[in-house]
């Protein structure tokens, strides 16, 4: 009995190893013929734009206003819907005498992989129209169709599809409050959401990359490489670009404009390599064609955004993200 179990045990060992072998040899095999790639999926610009329809839909969301409130609880339940874990990082900011309740909303896929990107956009909208052509209209709230709601929807749709489509490297989504809400030429109170989150950076882990997405959405957009963005992150803009250049000829170009303060800036200066992508000439309106002269006007409508233009930023993104080796 005793030697009996001996024998047999001997005989399970043999066996055990002798798979054990076999296994390690077929790891070795499969690592050496090709690593495991994802299927790039297709974004869905369609989707995209209705995304924009249902945020506008919630009239002017800036801080403090009934739109910004319905509109951040419907953010909340649409991404609990697609994400691993969904949070608000709230603060609380006076600024022009007023205390402006601000929410960074979260969302974070694939929680367990440590290495990771984030992606952002701002989802407030401008209080004041103060580049309409009617001065009546200055006092007056944007809908912010392409100025928040393009970017967000960009964002959104992304994690409808990471869901669906588990992404190679992790991602977490920061949609950014207040970035909007400063006076003309008082940069200090631009982009509130982001310098907190900067500073206050909400995720276990840093990210490899930041992306920041803002006006994104108008017909005839078309992306440079902005200054700031070149600084810090040249070999994602090049990499990012050569995908958009490939695919959405159009809408990406290899030339450099001067510096954009945005959402990436403050992600910048505490250390991070970040850029963004932007229709620059909008800013300031710049644009040649006056359709596009819109930027903080009540003008910033849904009429001027095209899915194609959705379709560029968001399926370069995806290109990006699954088909990088990480
Ligand atoms: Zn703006």
């Amino acid at each position: 009995m005793w030697l009996f179990s001996i024998a047999l045990s001997i005989l399970a060992v043999a066996l055990l190893s002798s798979c054990h072998t076999q296994s390690y040899r077929a790891t070795i095999h499969e690592d050496t013929v090709a690593p495991p790639r994802s299927p790039i999926p297709s974004f869905n610009a369609a989707h995209a734009y209705g995304l924009i329809e249902r945020q506008v839909a919630f009239g002017p969301r800036f801080p403090n206003s009934p739109g910004h409130d319905s509109c951040r609880l419907f953010f909340l339940e649409y991404l609990q819907r697609y994400a691993d874990t969904v949070f608000e990082q709230s603060f609380v900011q006076e600024v022009y005498g007023k205390k402006l309740s601000l929410t960074n909303i979260a969302a974070v896929f694939r929680s367990d992989l440590s290495q990771r990107v984030l992606l952002c956009a701002h989802w407030d909208t401008r209080p004041y129209a103060d580049e309409d052509p009617d001065p009546a209209n200055h006092s007056k709230p944007i809908l912010g169709a392409n100025d928040g709601a393009s970017g967000v929807a960009i964002l959104l749709e992304l994690a409808r599809l990471f869901a669906q489509h588990p992404p190679p490297v992790g991602v977490d989504l920061l949609l950014l409050d207040g970035e909007d809400y400063g006076r003309a030429s008082d940069i200090e109170h631009f982009c509130l959401g982001s310098r907190y989150a900067a500073q206050h950076y909400p995720f276990p882990i840093r990210p490899l990359w930041v992306v920041v997405v803002d006006l994104v959405g108008d017909r005839d957009a078309w992306f440079p490489w902005e200054e700031y963005s070149w600084q810090s992150a040249r070999e994602l803009l090049k990499a990012l670009w050569n995908i958009g250049k490939r695919r959405f000829p159009s809408s990406f170009r290899e030339e450099l404009v001067p510096p954009i303060f945005d959402d990436h800036v403050p992600f910048i200066q505490a250390g991070m390599r970040a850029l963004v992508i932007i229709d620059a000439e909008l800013v300031g309106n710049r644009s040649p064609n006056p359709r596009r002269r819109y930027w903080h006007t009540l003008r910033d409508t849904p009429e001027n955004i095209s899915q194609e233009s959705l379709l560029a930023v968001g399926q370069t993104l995806v290109e990006w993200i699954y088909g990088t080796t990480w």
